[in-house]
């Protein structure tokens, strides 16, 4: 008998199948998208200092897909100029990694102060807690005239 039966729909072509690990797409569209990969690269070799954008155009490969394989390091040594991709947060085109230096800047300090909110949301709880137990606890009444003060 087949417990925790484990199947998704391809986020591609809605097939329903048995992902390994998190694949979001199913075996057929994976192997599509090697066999487009194989075409790219070849269209590279055989073009030595072709543009990306050329290489976009020529082929015509979504310029997402194409980007992602920069991304993945697919390109390398491999005589494509100008290999460049948007960031994933602003657009801004980058030559490594995910996002561009400022957004990377931008999303640590971001994780920061969300990783500091949580530590001051957990400390309020936690003296909640600590005034419920000792039976401080505002009454409701008390509490929504504070809000409805704080609102004017
Ligand atoms: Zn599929
Ligand atoms: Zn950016």
């Amino acid at each position: 008998m087949i417990t925790n039966l484990n199947i998704r729909n391809c986020v591609r072509c809605n097939k329903i199948f048995m992902p390994v690990g998190g694949d979001k797409i199913c075996p057929d569209c994976r192997a599509a998208d090697l066999k487009t990969e194989e075409y790219v690269k070849t269209y590279v070799r055989d073009h030595p200092g072709i543009m990306i954008n050329d290489l976009i155009e020529q082929t015509g490969v979504p310029s997402k897909f194409i980007w992602r394989m920069v991304q993945r390091g697919q390109f390398e040594h491999s005589g494509l100029r100008g290999a460049e991709y948007p960031c994933s947060n602003c657009g801004k085109m980058i030559k490594h990694g995910i996002y561009c230096e400022m957004c990377a800047d931008k999303l640590k300090t971001n994780a920061q102060k969300f990783a500091a909110a949580m530590n001051s949301k957990q400390r309020v709880a936690e003296s909640n807690k600590a005034h419920a137990a000792s039976g401080k606890t505002f009454s409701n009444s008390m509490y929504d005239a504070l809000s409805s003060a704080r609102e004017n």
